[in-house]
């Protein structure tokens, strides 16, 4: 064991999660942890339960005089985001995550941490593998594929579990309980493009939008912050008032779950218009500044003179309709839920627009706590794209996690963090997706939750994961299974 950590505690919990940090584990290529997890049971005498999918359902009976409650699902995923700083010469799918310890933090060296979610991992096997706690029956239930579209989960087989009760560790807000999550549908439009041929004496500029903050389009998404892909839209839109422009190529964001924070474009305008075109620009960077003061002060819009390098550029009546949609696109927060401090219910993120020879296409992700807005503002986007000619395609939904106000699991959550720590849990419901949305609903009626150590940056390179938290987060978790008792 690396000897810095040796002298963490709990010791076993982070014995556990360094050797998980050994094994190579993108989401997709889960083989060698699942393999390490069925062998972790075998090595003691446990059930084990591998599907197609490679989730692992590992029972631990009942301790003594916890033979009659009824049994509880832990729940975790093995694969973990990659990322890596620039200089980073890791290779994910064969090089250890390097752990080291930086005052109350765990971090690796340059790369993801993968605490998200192996810290569960490693909470379950030291519960498995140990005879110091007292617990009802036990299904630990790790899924693979969560990062990349939840694929495990759902594919999980409900006849492989019999627990009602369901602590998922997926999530990482200090002092909070997670009672709920939003659901969420990937989609795109694919909106055809129709080509002219540049008349002379057009120039061509690109325009660009950077210098925002970004953020995750889920749990980032109430802090007002812009998207760049809308901001171009309106900026397309203010510059179409005063002069003849048309679109020859169109890119910004990078990722469906990301906050779009660098759009480009490329424009033709006439040659007299030049000194005009620099003065909206203008314009609208004082007008882009004064709104964002607060939310993203450093938003800036740039624009260069290139040559162009194609003769045809897209005509005017598609350049119009693409600023129309884009402009008509839902974009952030499009409803606030009351009860529980006026969470964000439902939102969309246009996340990415790219352009090809045929095509346009504006992907977003839709969330929402209420299926029936999510498939509303879906429906938004579908007429939107019905009326410019285009195609919706509907590519990735999974279903939310609904509060339910009569949990007997969160009212002895809350009762035991009252009695652990003498003051009330924070209570909340998250807006990016958890796997309790898909398993509630393949599994019949769920009593769940979730809650986890403290962590910062995660699905970034800066990820750390609080020493004092873990510890502190895994007692709570033991003196909840000690207290469900029923
Ligand atoms: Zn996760």
């Amino acid at each position: 064991m690396n000897k810095e950590l040796k002298e963490l505690h709990p010791r076993r919990v982070f014995k556990y999660f360094e050797e998980i940090s050994k094994i190579p584990r993108a989401s997709g290529n889960e083989i060698l942890v699942s393999n390490y997890l069925v062998e972790f049971a075998q090595k003691h005498s446990l059930e084990v339960i591998r599907d197609e999918s490679m989730n692992v359902i590992i029972k631990k009976p009942a301790t003594k005089g916890y033979e009659k409650s009824r049994a509880v699902i832990l729940q975790a995923h093995m694969d973990m985001v990659c990322d890596k700083f620039k200089n980073s010469n890791h290779d994910f799918s064969s090089d250890p995550i390097e752990l080291k310890v930086d005052g109350d933090f765990l971090m690796a060296d340059g790369t993801t941490l993968g605490a998200d979610n192996g810290i569960a991992i490693a909470y379950y096997l030291t519960i498995l593998s140990s005879t110091d706690y007292f617990h009802p029956p036990l299904e630990v239930l790790i899924t693979t594929g969560e990062e990349d579209g939840m694929k495990g989960s759902r594919r999980v087989e409900p006849c492989n579990l019999t627990g009602k009760l369901l602590i998922n560790m997926d999530t990482w807000i200090d002092n909070t309980l997670i009672v709920g999550c939003a659901g969420a549908a990937r989609n795109k439009i694919i909106f055809p493009i129709n080509w002219e041929q540049c008349g002379r004496g057009l120039l061509s500029f690109q325009i660009k939008i950077s210098g925002l903050m970004g953020g995750h389009s889920g749990t980032d998404i109430q802090r007002g912050r812009a998207n760049s892909n809308k901001l171009m839209g309106r900026l397309l839109k203010g510059l179409s008032e005063k002069m003849n422009i048309n679109i020859s190529k169109i890119s910004g964001g990078s990722k469906l779950n990301a906050i779009a924070r660098e759009t480009e474009v490329t424009v033709l305008i006439e040659a007299s218009k030049r000194d005009v075109l620099f003065k909206e620009l203008d314009n609208w960077n004082h007008i882009f500044r004064k709104e964002l003061i607060y939310a993203d002060k450093d938003v800036k819009i740039t624009a260069e003179e290139i040559e162009s390098k194609t003769n045809k550029m897209l005509s005017k009546d598609t350049t119009n309709k693409l600023i129309s949609l884009i402009i008509l696109m839902p974009q952030g927060i499009q409803s606030i839920r009351e009860n529980l401090n006026n969470q964000v219910e439902s939102s969309c993120n246009i996340g990415i627009i790219t352009s090809n020879e045929k095509e346009v296409i504006i992907s977003s992700s839709v969330r929402s706590t209420q299926k029936s807005l999510k498939y509303f503002i879906l429906s938004q986007i579908n007429e939107m794209a019905d009326l410019v000619n285009g195609k919706f395609i509907l590519e990735n939904d999974y279903p939310e996690w609904e509060y339910n106000k009569q949990s007997y699991l969160t009212d002895l959550c809350i009762e035991t963090y009252k009695i652990m720590y003498g003051r009330k849990p924070k209570i909340a419901i998250v807006h990016s997706g958890l796997e309790c949305g898909i398993l509630g609903e393949k599994l019949g009626y769920m009593d769940m939750i979730s809650f986890g150590p403290k962590m910062l940056d995660v699905h970034t390179p800066a990820e750390r994961l609080s020493i004092s938290s873990t510890g502190k987060t895994f007692q709570y978790l033991i003196e909840i299974l000690r207290r469900i008792k029923y």
